[in-house]
C-alpha cells in the first residue's frame, strides 16, 4: 500500500518519552504511535515545543515555517518544527508565551496554554496537509480536549476538516480542565455555540467533559475502567455522561515494553533467565534478600510491592496487614514513596521485623527490576487502576501478581481461585484486609504445597503477551470503524 493509502493518525498530546514525561501519558505517547505505524497506518505525532525539552533533541529539530493561530479575540504566534526519531515523525509547535515556562503544568493560565495547543494542532492540519492529511486525529486526556470540540464547533464545513475522525483517549481522569464559565467565550471563542451549554458542570466549564461529548469515540486504558467510569462513584463525578455515551467508549489495554523489560537481557539483575529457566529466579531472589536485608532462605516466598504508596494502591491494606504477616513463613519487601502515614509504618514495621520485612522509601528503576526478578508474589492490592503496568512487568519475570480485581488488574490478571492450572496469578474481589489476607493465604498454601503447580502459573504469566503490538492492533481496528 502506497503512502497515500493509508490511514493517517494525527496523536496529539502534551508530553511524550523520551522527550519530556511526568507521567504514564508520556509512556504511552512515546511507544504507541511507533508500534501504529503498519501496512495500512501512518501516524505522526504533535507536541508542544515546551522549554523543558532537552537541547539535545532541540537542536535536531528542523524548523518548517510560522503562521498565526486565532484563539477567541487573540490571534498568536506558531512555529512549526519537525524531528524524525525511531522511524515516527514529530511535529513541534513553538509559542514561548504559552511554552517557556519554569513548570509544564500548573501554570496559572494552563487551561490557555492548553487551549492554544489544541487549536494550533488543527490549524496545522493547514500547513501538513501537502503531505500527511490526517483522517484521525487522536487525542489524549485534557490538555487536548478541545480538538474535537473546536474541530466541529469552528471547522464544521471546511472541506479540508469534515473528513477528520476523532479519538479521545482518558489516561488520568482526576484532570479534567475545570475553569470559570466566562473563559468558554472570552478565551476559547465558544460564546453562543452548542458546546458552551453542553460543556458546562457543577458552575465550571469542563474541557475533558467536552471531548467525550464531541469525540467520535473515546477510549481509556483497560476495559474494565470503562465499565468502571460509568458506575457510581468511580467516575470523578462524570459517571452520568459516561453512562451516555457508552456506545462510543471502550477500553484498550496499554503494553509494555517487552525489550526493555525483559529477564533474559536486564542487566540489573543478578543472575538472567528466560521461560525455560525459571528456577534460576532463586539466585536473584537470594541476591534480593541479601541486598534488602532478608534472612537468605530460597524456600521463604518473598511478596513484593512497587509503586506509589497510596489508598489507591492498597497500601493501607498491607499496612494493616502487616502485624499478621510478620507471623507467617513469608517475607514482605517494599520499594515506593507516597504518603507519609505508609512510609512511617512501612520503615518501622522493617526495623522490628528482624528481617523478615524490608521497605525502601525510594524511587529507584534498577531495585524495581531486581524485586521483579528476585520476588515470588507481585502486591496490588488497588482499590482503583486504570491499567496498571507494574503486574504486567512482574509476569514477564515470573512472578505472580496477586492483585484486586479492578480495572486493568481484572483485564490482566487471571486468579488462581477461579481458573485453577489455567490462572496467571491471585486476585480477589472487595477491597478490605479481609480479600487480602485470605488471598495472601491461598498463595501460601500453593507455594508450600503444589510447586507444580506453582510452576505451571509462572509459565502461564511469561507466556501472556503484554506488547505495544496487541494494543496497537486494537486502536488500529478502532481507527477502520469509524472511517
Ligand atoms: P501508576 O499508577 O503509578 O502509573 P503503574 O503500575 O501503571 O502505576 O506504573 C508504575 C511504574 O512505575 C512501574 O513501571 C513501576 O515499576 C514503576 N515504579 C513505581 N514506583 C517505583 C519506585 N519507587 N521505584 C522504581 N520504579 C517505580
Amino acid at each position: 500500500m502506497s503512502n497515500n493509502d493509508k490511514t493517517k493518525v494525527l496523536f496529539a498530546a502534551f508530553e511524550c518519552a523520551p522527550f519530556l514525561k511526568t507521567g504514564g501519558l508520556g509512556d504511552v505517547a512515546g511507544a504507541l504511535p511507533a508500534a501504529l505505524k503498519s501496512d495500512d497506518t501512518d501516524c505522526r505525532v504533535i507536541l508542544p515545543l515546551l522549554s523543558q525539552i532537552p537541547a539535545e533533541y532541540k537542536e535536531k529539530m528542523q524548523y518548517v515555517e510560522n503562521y498565526y493561530v486565532d484563539l477567541g479575540w487573540r490571534s498568536q504566534y506558531c512555529g512549526l518544527f519537525t524531528l524524525r526519531k525511531g522511524g515516527v515523525m514529530y511535529y513541534f509547535l513553538d509559542n514561548e508565551y504559552y511554552f517557556k515556562r519554569a513548570g509544564i503544568y500548573g501554570e496559572f493560565d494552563d487551561g490557555e496554554r492548553v487551549a492554544f495547543f489544541s487549536k494550533a494542532v488543527l490549524e496545522t492540519v493547514r500547513h501538513i496537509c501537502g503531505t500527511f492529511a490526517p483522517d484521525i486525529i487522536h487525542a489524549n486526556d485534557w490538555h487536548t480536549a478541545l480538538i474535537p470540540v473546536f474541530l466541529r464547533e469552528q471547522y464544521n464545513g471546511d472541506p479540508l476538516y469534515d473528513h477528520i475522525k476523532t479519538v479521545f483517549t482518558i489516561h488520568n481522569l482526576k484532570f479534567q480542565g475545570q475553569y470559570n464559565p466566562m473563559m468558554t467565550g472570552e478565551v476559547l471563542g465558544l460564546a453562543g455555540t452548542p458546546a458552551e451549554g453542553q460543556m458546562c458542570h457543577d458552575d465550571a466549564v469542563n474541557f475533558l467533559q467536552g471531548a467525550v461529548i464531541y469525540a467520535d469515540a473515546v477510549t481509556t486504558v483497560s476495559p474494565t475502567y470503562a465499565d468502571e467510569i460509568c458506575g457510581q462513584g468511580c467516575g470523578e463525578g462524570l459517571e452520568g455522561l459516561f453512562q451516555s455515551r457508552r456506545y462510543k467508549l471502550s477500553g484498550i489495554i496499554n503494553g509494555i515494553d517487552r525489550k526493555s523489560y525483559d529477564p533474559e537481557t536486564d542487566k540489573a539483575i543478578a543472575v538472567n533467565y528466560n521461560a525455560d529457566t525459571l528456577d534460576k529466579k532463586e539466585e536473584n531472589k537470594l541476591a534480593l534478600q541479601r541486598e534488602m536485608g532478608l534472612f537468605e532462605d530460597p524456600d521463604c516466598p518473598v511478596f513484593a510491592m512497587v509503586g506509589r504508596l497510596t489508598k489507591q494502591k492498597g497500601a493501607n491494606l498491607l499496612t494493616d496487614l502487616l502485624p499478621e504477616f510478620m507471623h507467617r513463613y513469608m517475607q514482605v519487601v517494599v520499594l515506593g514513596t507516597g504518603e507519609s502515614e505508609y512510609e512511617q509504618a512501612l520503615g518501622s514495621f522493617a526495623y522490628t521485623s528482624g528481617g523478615k520485612i524490608s521497605a525502601r522509601i525510594a524511587f529507584d528503576e534498577g531495585l524495581a527490576r531486581r524485586i521483579y526478578a528476585g520476588a515470588d508474589v507481585f502486591m496490588m492490592p488497588s482499590e482503583f487502576e486504570p491499567c496498571g503496568l507494574a503486574q504486567m512487568i512482574a509476569m514477564r519475570y515470573g512472578t505472580l501478581p496477586l492483585v484486586r480485581e479492578t480495572g486493568g488488574l481484572k483485564d490482566t490478571v487471571t486468579g488462581y481461585w477461579d481458573a485453577g492450572e489455567h490462572a496467571n496469578g491471585f486476585s480477589f474481589k472487595n477491597f478490605d484486609t479481609i480479600g487480602l489476607r485470605n488471598c495472601t493465604d491461598l498463595a501460601l498454601d500453593l507455594w508450600f504445597n503444589h510447586k507444580d503447580t506453582w510452576r505451571k502459573l509462572q509459565r502461564n504469566a511469561v507466556s501472556m503477551d503484554y506488547s505495544w503490538d496487541a494494543s496497537a492492533e486494537e486502536y488500529r481496528n478502532l481507527y477502520r470503524s469509524l472511517l
